[in-house]
Parts: structure tokens; sequence; C-alpha cells
């Protein structure tokens, strides 16, 4: 990234005003000082949001930020391009890491007089990450992609933004094309696009607009316009990250980014252009009717009772913490009836 004296290229020059360089573009052949490089980072994100048309300056933006380089980072461009921004923090009950991740962006929104958003699982839901892996027995990645989905949309609906922008980057969107190709999950390519459209159940708002503007710039970039830019984001990972398929993706795909600079904006773009339309005609032709317990889009029911994917993991948790429940009793009973027997023969 940055134009160092390890790889002997501590002559490289800043592209625009021939200054010394602070960080390499290598997929772009290029090198900018950091003036520079903070002009080229906003123009790519200013190109993605013009060129995919996400939103109109007089759109009010949902930011989901998570504390780390990417949303941070992002919010920080959006605001100086001067949209019409708020931030969206969702708590998820990670120990000491999602504390952290909290105070990142209340400082980051302090320091920036920024309007944020703040919930938790456990206060709307009452249960956090870990808890929902323990139940469920899948992997935390799993319960927590989904519960961020639906609690994004929940948010923007209830707090009246027509728009969530969230901090999805190439190599973000380059490991999840990877693994929808690997496994032919034809239904996500058809839904993987730098803009979702709102859906529209009736006459409201369903689900509202997703837009991704980072899709330009590669997240070894974002940490270095976030550094540049003295963003105080959390530079730890997710504990969990661990059982995630994504990143081990993301890994394998940086191998080869190494040696041939360029594959994944070229893998990115190439889908975009050549074949996200095939995968989308399909996945538009989906009906979707409201969840008859939540009110959110979800496809029909052959039992004519249709319940979204969040309904239907709230439903097993539900039921999964209630066994446990029975199950803490009836031990809790025995050891009773073991110990009174034990006293009785003492
Ligand atoms: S690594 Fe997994 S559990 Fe951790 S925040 Fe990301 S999706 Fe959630
Ligand atoms: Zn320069
Ligand atoms: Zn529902």
């Amino acid at each position: 990234m940055a134009a160092t004296k390890s790889r002997g290229r501590s002559h490289v020059k800043c592209k625009v005003c021939r200054g010394p360089a602070a960080v390499e573009v290598r997929r772009h052949n290029a090198a900018f000082c950091p003036e520079h490089f903070i002009s080229h980072f906003r123009s790519q994100v200013a190109r993605a949001i013009h060129e995919f048309k996400m939103f109109e300056p007089a759109d009010r933006l949902l930011v989901a930020v998570s504390g780390g380089k990417d949303s941070l980072a992002l919010w920080d461009v959006l605001m100086d391009l001067g949209y019409d921004t708020a931030g969206f923090y969702l708590g998820l009950g990670i120990g000491g890491y999602s504390d952290r991740s909290r105070d990142a962006c209340i400082s980051f929104a302090d320091g920036r007089g920024a309007k944020l958003i703040v919930r938790s699982l456990s206060e709307e839901h009452g249960y956090s990450v870990p808890t929902l892996a323990r139940l469920s027995g899948r992997v935390p990645c799993s319960g927590c992609g989904l519960n961020k989905r639906y609690e994004f949309n929940r948010a923007a609906l209830e707090e009246g933004y027509e728009v969530l922008v969230t901090g999805h980057n190439l190599d973000d969107e380059v490991a999840t094309l990877f693994g929808n190709v690997l496994h032919w999950n034809t239904d996500m390519l058809g839904r993987q696009a730098p803009v979702l459209e709102e859906r529209v159940i009736g006459s409201e708002t369903a689900l509202v607009r997703k837009v991704k503007p980072l899709v330009r710039v590669a997240e070894r970039e974002t940490a270095a316009y976030a550094v540049l830019r003295g963003i105080d984001y959390i530079v730890e990972e997710c504990p969990l990250v661990e059982g995630n398929t994504q990143h081990r993706y993301k890994e394998a795909i940086t191998l080869i980014e190494e040696s041939s600079p360029g594959t994944k904006q070229q893998m990115y773009f190439g889908f975009l252009k050549r074949a996200a339309h095939r995968f989308a005609e399909e996945s538009e032709a989906v009906e979707l009717v409201a969840c008859s317990s939540c009110g959110s889009p979800t496809i029909v029911a052959e039992d004519g009772n249709p319940r979204c994917s969040f309904c239907k993991m709230k439903a097993r948790t539900e039921r999964a913490r209630a066994g446990r429940r029975r199950e803490q009793e009836a031990g809790g009973s025995n050891r009773g009836a073991q110990g009174a027997e034990r006293g009785g023969k003492e």
C-alpha cells in the first residue's frame, strides 16, 4: 500500500503533483501523496455513486457503521461530499469487541457533529450473536448477517431514511461473488449489485434501497484513507470471524491479486457488465409477499402462511431457549430429588 523503502520504491512519485508518494494503487498503476490520495479516494466513491445512480443530494441516507475502517471512511466521504447522512450502529453483543466498536462510532459521530442512531440486538430482541449461535448450533456469522440485514432495513424504515448505505468494498464484493460462483448460488448472484432497488408491497416500502458506494475501492485503500484522515477506527477483527467462509475467500483472492494486480477489479466489474443481468432477471421475477408475522417481504408460502427468514429464525431461537430452560429445570429437580434422597440416607 505505502510506497515504502522496503520495496525499493521510495522514489515513487505522486501521479498528480510528482511529490513523494505515500500510497500505491497497483491495479491503477498509480501512486499518490497523502493529499492526492484522499482526493483520488473521494473521486472513486463519487464516481460509483454517479455511475450506478445510487442516490441524489436530496435523499436521506442511513449509513450502517460498525466502527471499522470501511464504514467510517465511507461516512466521512459522504459527509464531505455534502450528503444528508446519519449513522446507524447495531450492537451485536460480542463482548468487549462490540463495546469498543460502538465507542469508535460514537466518538467519530461526536467529532463530526453527526447524528448516530444506536440500537442493540439484546434490547430489541433479547439475544446476542453468541447466544444465537449457541441456540441454533450454526456458525455465528449466519445469524449475525440475517439480523444485520433485517435490523438495518427496519431502522431505515422506522427512522425515515430512503437509502441504506453500507461499507462493502471491492474485496468484500469479490469474495461474495467468488463464494456465489463456487456454489452456483444463482439467487444470490441475481441480487449481487452495487444498488438494490427499493421493494414495495402494496403501496408501502418494504425494503429500502441499498447501496454500496465503496465498490470501486479496495480494502487496503479504505485503511489508507482512514489513517490519512486520522479516523480512529477499531482495528481488531471480530473474534468470531474464524467461522466466516467469506473471510477465507477474501484471503484466497488476495493471494491472486498480489501476483496479478487488477484481478479483483476485472472479476467484479466483468461480472456486473457481462453476467449480472442474466441472474437479476430470474431474481426480480420472484413474487414477494408480506411476512404474516412482521410484514417484511418474503416469498409466497405453500401453506398460505408466509414467514420471513428473520421471524423463522426468531421462532426457532425461542423454541431452543424454551427447550434448554425445560432441560435445566428438569436437571435441577432431579438434582434436588437426588440431594433429598442422599440427605435421607445420611
Ligand atoms: S465476523 Fe461474523 S459474527 Fe463477527 S461481525 Fe462479522 S458476520 Fe458478525
Ligand atoms: Zn500529490
Ligand atoms: Zn417476519
